[in-house]
């Protein structure tokens, strides 16, 4: 069997195929396969996270990634990280990462391709593939190899830099497989220059908010997310934007809880009773200085003269309007900063077109489809590489 990609997914099928006794090749067209698990998590690969579930996937068929994640679970990969006795921790809602280097998890996927006897061609560009004879022929740098089944694993379209590119889809539509459209996903987003203009000086503030957009506004479950918000010279970033980036659809707006869990109009009221500071110094106690003084001024009329009024003197209807704007502001994003910068792709293959438990092309047998290439894309946190794993293994066990 062949395989086309050797970044996460494509490793993994190629260990699990080759452990049982499939031969193997693996190619990859970049001189470094696995480069993404390098830069993956700050350079420590968040390789997996204990609370997986289809819950924590985008897809068009939501159901779709169920029975491989519970076929390969995080403890499955757990497990083969300890046997390779990688140092790992959790930082943050079951989000595990190594504790030296990412180095590691490409070590351990590699040894795996070892042990199964996988031949790994590398780089290797594929030219042209056909169906000839019940056989795949692809014609590459190397000259024609032919195998009865193939594994796409070329990933999104995320960082073209190291290697990605769009030869899955094109492989899909070759074989008559739809493409739920490929965006850029877990990215920071931007703005018009002129709704900017008054927020570029907060670059550099952080902050935890809830976030959601306008459709998911209604409480929490997915498309809501409590996370940090980060303002840029360009626009919004940190884990809740790129959160909510993956949800996010052109012209809508963006709502953000500034202080979350916080009745913000009761503390006013209460404070207005009891305090002689001005309005902004109040704020301040909850929001960065900063943010709380230049938020106040781009948000209310008037705002930057009320920020020096003591809040006793403000009148309650002022009050409510400006807590209902900070645990309601609402902002629409221009667009992403694309997938230069994004972290996965949202869309890919069709799923509604493999079959679930092993990836295989329901209208071509002997083709299969695995990782981000596919339409199922995970939230920040280990999902995609979880998603990497589960796909992988599925496929592998399959073939
Ligand atoms: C900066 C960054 C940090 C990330 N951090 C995390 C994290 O900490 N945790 C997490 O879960 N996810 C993380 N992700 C996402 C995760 O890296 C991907 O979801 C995962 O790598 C997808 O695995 P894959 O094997 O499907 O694709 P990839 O790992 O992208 O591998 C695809 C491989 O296919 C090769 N290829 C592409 N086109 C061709 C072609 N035409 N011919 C031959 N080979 C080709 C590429 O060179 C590459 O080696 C991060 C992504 C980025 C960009």
């Amino acid at each position: 069997m062949a395989v086309v990609g050797a970044g996460a997914a494509g490793m993994m099928c190629a260990a699990v195929a080759g452990q049982r006794g499939r031969r193997v090749v693996l190619i990859d067209h970049f001189s470094r396969p696995g480069e993404k698990i390098r830069i993956s998590g700050g350079g420590r690969c968040n390789f997996t996270n204990t609370g997986t579930g289809p819950e924590n996937f985008l897809s068009n068929n939501p159901g779709f990634c169920r029975a491989a994640l519970a076929a390969y679970t995080p403890r499955d990969f757990i497990a083969l990280v300890e046997r390779y006795r990688i140092g790992y921790h959790e930082k943050h809602r079951g989000q595990l990462f190594c504790n030296d280097s990412s180095e590691s998890i490409i070590g351990l996927l590699r040894a795996e391709c070892g042990l199964a006897g996988v031949q790994v061609r590398s780089p290797l560009r594929v030219d042209s593939l056909s169906l000839d004879g019940g056989a795949f022929h692809l014609i590459t740098s190397g000259g024609p190899i032919a195998s009865a089944k193939l594994v796409i694993a070329t990933g999104g379209l995320s960082i073209p830099k190291i290697g990605a590119s769009d030869f899955g889809y094109r492989i899909a539509r070759q074989f008559r497989l739809p493409v739920v459209e490929p965006r850029p996903a877990l990215v920071p987003l931007t703005f018009a220059p002129e709704v900017w203009r008054d927020f570029a000086p907060l670059a550099g503030v952080a902050l935890p908010v809830s976030i959601s957009t306008a459709r998911f506004a209604v409480g929490p479950g997915p498309g809501q997310f409590d996370e940090d918000l980060l303002f840029t010279h360009r626009g919004l970033s940190g884990p809740a934007v790129l959160q909510i980036s993956s949800y996010w659809e052109q012209k809508e707006p963006l709502v953000v809880d500034l202080v979350p869990n916080q009745p913000v109009s009761k503390l006013l009221r209460q404070a207005k009773e009891a305090s002689r500071q001005d309005l902004g110094n109040v704020l301040a106690q909850w929001l960065p200085r900063r943010l709380a003084l230049g938020w106040l001024a781009t948000q209310i009329p008037l705002g930057e003269a009320l920020a020096d009024r003591k809040i006793a003197e403000i009148s309650n209807k002022s009050i409510d309007q400006i807590s209902k704007h900070i645990k309601s502001w609402q902002i629409i994003p221009s667009g992403t900063e694309g997938f230069k910068k994004a972290e996965v792709t949202r869309g890919g293959v069709d799923t509604r077109h493999l079959a679930a438990h092993s990836m295989e092309a329901l209208q071509q047998p002997g083709l299969y489809f695995i990782g981000e290439v596919v339409d199922v894309t995970g939230w920040l946190g280990g999902y995609n590489f979880q998603w990497a794993w589960a796909s992988a293994v599925a496929a592998g066990r399959a073939i």
